[in-house]
């Protein structure tokens, strides 16, 4: 993961991260290998406390299409 920014503004430390490299994933319907990124989400993930404090890590992740054009 690469740490986007970090906030300790409020009384919730929000990590904001994205992924650092960006592999081909399997369809999860014809396994066929993508790259074609279609959009991106945010994954809200709670973590252990820091200083007293919660943590929740904003993680940014690829919405891919499938590439194999007979795959529904
Ligand atoms: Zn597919």
């Amino acid at each position: 993961m690469l740490v986007v920014s970090v906030d300790v503004s409020g009384p919730v430390v929000v990590v904001s991260a994205r992924t650092r490299s960006h592999p081909p994933a399997g369809c999860t319907g014809c396994g066929v290998l993508s790259t074609w990124v279609h959009s991106r989400y945010v994954r809200h993930l709670a973590d252990v406390a820091l200083g007293g404090r919660p943590v929740r890590i904003d993680l940014s992740v690829r919405r891919l299409c499938c590439e194999n054009l007979a795959c529904s």
